[in-house]
C-alpha cells in the first residue's frame, strides 16, 4: 500500500507551504492547488499534511 497526499481544493489557500517543505520536491502548484508532478518520488512522509495551515491535505492510500 502506498499513501499519497490528497487535496481538498475547497480548503486550499494556495500558500505553497506544502511545496516548500516537501523533501523530494515532488509537488508543484496549479490553479486549483498543489499537485504531484512526480508521484513516484513521494516518500509518504506527511510533512506537507503537517504544515498545511488549512488542513487541505491528507494522506490517502491508493
Ligand atoms: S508526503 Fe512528503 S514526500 Fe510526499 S508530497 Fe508530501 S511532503 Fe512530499
Ligand atoms: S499548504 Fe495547504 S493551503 Fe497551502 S498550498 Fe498546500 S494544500 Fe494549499
Amino acid at each position: 500500500m502506498i499513501e499519497l497526499p490528497l487535496l481538498d481544493e475547497t480548503r486550499c489557500r494556495r500558500c505553497a507551504d506544502c511545496i516548500a517543505v516537501c523533501p523530494t520536491k515532488c509537488l508543484s502548484m496549479r490553479s486549483d492547488g498543489p499537485f504531484l508532478i512526480r508521484p513516484t518520488d513521494c516518500v509518504s512522509c506527511g510533512l506537507c499534511v503537517l504544515v498545511c495551515p488549512s488542513a487541505a491535505l491528507s494522506l490517502a492510500a491508493i
